[in-house]
């Protein structure tokens, strides 16, 4: 599990997240949604320690400010908006990278350790380019690496920031899957920043929505995901609609000329 209280960042003079508070049991998954420059990114940043900030984080009943690299990486794994994709690494090179904290120092890499890669490579369809340059990929098979070297790493909680932006509607949903089965089957905690409103209720246990730097609303789809709820923040041309198998699916609609969007 993962909690944090009273969460603080800023950059320079602006406050990018006010003292935010929430947490997330263990095989749960928290949907983080907002408009752009809400906060989310921020969020999972600091988190991950990689923005300083002012607040507590508990991961596991562990405080993170007493954990080191190493052992942060073992508890939570990062799937970044912008990872770092080197253009001659090969897939297989950059999936190892996830058991680097499993791996000593100075260390090769295990039987396990392969095994671990070359499955969750097969699980999101990559291994039959396990050889091939990244530079060579496209960028909805990048962006399933990148899920796959997070999952190697094995870690109980698995950040996501915007994980299937560059993925088609059926791999989306696909890579979305493969996250809930592992979620039940290891009881992983998530966390992931998501655009896409419709997917984000259809796979969050919970909803946190995120405006300003402040969460403005939180509980399940259904409470989040509510017309006046969308439209304070995303604009009134955003719609919810509820599909023939109870789905609920948000849709964008648009308004008559002259009308205001936001
Ligand atoms: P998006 O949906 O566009 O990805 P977000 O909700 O993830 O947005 P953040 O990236 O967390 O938003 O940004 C929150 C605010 O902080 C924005 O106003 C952004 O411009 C600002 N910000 C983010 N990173 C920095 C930085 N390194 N220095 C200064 N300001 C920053």
């Amino acid at each position: 599990m993962i909690s944090f209280a009273d969460l603080t960042v800023r950059y320079g003079d602006a406050v990018a997240l006010h003292g935010v508070t929430a947490e997330a049991a263990d095989g749960e998954w928290i949907g983080i949604i907002g408009p752009n420059g809400a906060g989310k990114t921020t969020l999972l940043n600091a988190l991950m320690r990689l923005v300083p900030f002012r607040g507590t984080v508990t991961i596991c009943g562990q405080p993170a400010s007493g954990l080191n690299r190493r052992e942060l990486a073992r508890l939570i794994a990062y799937v970044p908006q912008r990872p770092l994709l080197p253009p001659d690494m090969t897939v297989s090179e950059y999936v190892l990278l996830g058991r680097t904290a499993h791996i000593g120092y100075l260390r090769m890499e295990t039987t396990t350790d392969k095994r671990v890669c070359a499955d969750v490579l097969d699980q999101l369809d990559l291994g039959p380019m396990a050889g091939r340059a990244l530079r060579a990929m496209s960028g909805g098979e990048l962006q399933r690496l990148v899920l796959a070297r997070a999952l190697a790493q094995q870690a109980p909680v698995l950040l996501l920031d915007e994980p299937t932006s560059a993925l088609d509607l059926g791999r989306r949903m696909e890579a979305l899957e493969i996250i809930d089965e592992i979620r039940h089957e290891r009881g992983l905690t998530v966390l992931s920043a998501i655009h896409d409103l419709t997917l984000a209720g259809q796979f969050a246990d919970r909803l946190i929505l995120l405006s300003g730097g402040r969460i403005a609303a939180a509980g399940p789809a259904a409470s989040v995901l509510a017309d006046a709820v969308l439209a304070e923040h995303f604009g009134a041309g955003v719609q919810v609609v509820m599909t023939e198998t109870g789905d609920l699916a948000v849709i964008s609609r648009r308004l008559p000329h002259g009308a205001s969007v936001r």
